[in-house]
């Protein structure tokens, strides 16, 4: 037992040791991820319940890292909020965003709406209004089609400044939604305050909705309370037919997962848009 209890404590260090190699390579590598072009957007599909089509997409970030191949966002956000230089990473995101968005309709691809991640950090400090405007205006991008994600780390920076943000992101036209929603303590408040347009419901409620009755009343709740408030509701991480006929019982508006799709490249993007078959 203690033979195997040193095998384990040197297997656990040295895969400490490999994490914080990792991150250290990460944090190295990231001040000039941008000018050697590493990052790459995916895209997932977002369903229209009411159509069965794919309206919209979400633009989820990784890195083409040269030694440690694609890495998740997950890996390195947090590294780039810490070092400021998600500033600029997230200025390229929306650039590139609305960039594919106008290169897929100049192919002739229906216009969908694009969903950008935002992070607390650029809203303190860079020029997020100015480079929303910039985008869309250089990709003559109709902001309705811009939609910005917002996640509580964003709205608990309870300052004017943050208010004052999102009021003149609603006033260019762009739409806002709440980012895993219901995962926040105060989600709630941020309704009355904050002039949004959709809920996204988490996926840690999609998982267990058909065995979990408890999940299934949050869901079926968060969807009423949307409905009364007149914003749009998307229910994410669905990975099955089961948990998709249950958001559709309940009236949720759209649905994104696995189960319509994976995070893909533009090009697979495309081609998995031409063959979509409506859901009926
Ligand atoms: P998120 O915004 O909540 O994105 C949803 C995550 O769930 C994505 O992970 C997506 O790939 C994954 N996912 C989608 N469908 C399913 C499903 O059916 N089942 C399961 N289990 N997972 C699913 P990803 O791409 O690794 O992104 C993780 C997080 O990184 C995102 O969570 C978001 O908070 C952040 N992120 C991604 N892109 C950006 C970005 O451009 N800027 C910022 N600031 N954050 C980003
Ligand atoms: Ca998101
Ligand atoms: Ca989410
Ligand atoms: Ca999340």
């Amino acid at each position: 037992a203690k033979e195997s209890g040193r095998n384990a404590f040197n297997f656990f260090t040295s895969q400490m040791n490999a994490d914080a190699t990792q991150t250290l390579m990460l944090r190295s590598g990231l001040a000039r991820a941008l000018e050697r072009q590493e990052f790459v957007l995916h895209y997932q599909p977002q369903v229209d319940l009411e159509t069965g089509r794919i309206m919209g997409t979400e633009a989820l970030l990784r890195w083409k890292h040269p030694d440690l191949g694609l890495v998740p966002p997950n890996r390195f956000i947090g590294i780039a909020e810490n070092s400021g230089l998600i500033v600029p990473i997230g200025e390229w995101v929306i650039q590139e965003a609305c960039r594919q968005a106008a290169a897929w309709y100049e192919a002739g691809l229906p216009q969908l709406t694009m969903a950008v991640n935002l992070s607390a950090i650029q809203f303190k400090r860079g020029n997020l209004v100015e480079t929303v405007e910039n985008a869309l205006f250089a990709h003559r991008i109709p902001a309705p089609l811009l939609e910005l994600e917002l996640t509580e780390s964003i709205l608990i920076q309870d300052t004017d400044n943050v208010l004052a943000t999102v009021d003149r992101l609603k006033s260019i036209g762009v739409k806002l939604s709440i980012d895993d929603f219901g995962t926040g303590y105060s989600s709630l408040m941020y309704l009355h305050r904050l002039n949004v347009d959709k809920l996204k419901i988490d996926q840690s409620f999609v998982r267990d909705l058909n065995d979990d009755p408890d999940d299934a009343a949050i869901v079926q709740a968060v969807i009423q309370m949307a409905k009364s408030l007149k914003l749009r509701t998307i229910a994410e991480g669905v990975e099955n037919s089961q948990q998709l006929d249950a958001l559709r019982r309940q009236s949720c508006d759209e649905v994104q997962g696995y189960f319509l799709g994976h995070p893909m490249l533009a090009d697979d993007f495309a081609r998995h848009l031409a063959d979509w078959k409506p859901l009926t």
